[in-house]
């Protein structure tokens, strides 16, 4: 399985430890990132964010499956103040750097929604498929799948590669 990454210009210098953390936990080949911005139809000038289903339905709209878009402004989805990212089964992600403040919290994110995007939901174990609504709860969370995680992605998709 191969993932697309895109990214807007801000976003550049997370791009290659995004991708060697999500090879490395997924086994998933990640391709060469290309720079793309959000485009302003999908900015909600109220809220000052990034409308994030909106951002997702465009690339999904282009097919190229999954995605992973690494986005520097604030995103939401309806009834949420704000997310971190937003992930659709089989298709493809988005994730803010906005507020994740170190580079270990925007990997993480990424693992999570990532692993939104291969079929895994929200986890109660030490692992990094837990749900957290704030930074705290995201620095808390480790950065690794648990095994049970890790044994219902083998079911799900065998041809994925990973330890
Ligand atoms: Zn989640
Ligand atoms: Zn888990």
């Amino acid at each position: 399985m191969r993932l697309s990454m895109f990214h807007d210009a801000r976003s550049r210098g997370v791009l290659s430890a995004v991708g060697i953390a999500l090879e490395r936990t997924y086994g998933i080949e990640v391709r060469e990132a290309l720079e793309r911005e959000p485009p302003r139809e999908a900015f909600n000038a109220r809220r000052r964010q990034f409308d994030a289903s909106a951002l997702l339905n465009i690339l999904a709209r282009e097919g190229r499956r999954p995605f992973l878009w690494i986005l520097s402004p604030d995103i939401y989805v309806k009834g949420m103040n704000f997310v971190f990212g937003v992930a659709l089964f089989g298709i493809g992600a988005v994730l803010s750097t906005h507020r994740l403040h170190s580079l270990d919290l925007v990997r993480k994110e990424a693992i999570h929604e990532i692993g939104h995007v291969l079929g895994l939901s929200h986890c109660e174990n030490e692992c990094v498929m837990q749900f957290s609504n704030s930074v705290a709860e995201a620095e808390m969370k480790p950065s690794e799948l648990c095994n049970e995680c890790k044994n219902k992605l083998r079911k799900m998709l065998p041809s994925l590669n990973f330890e």
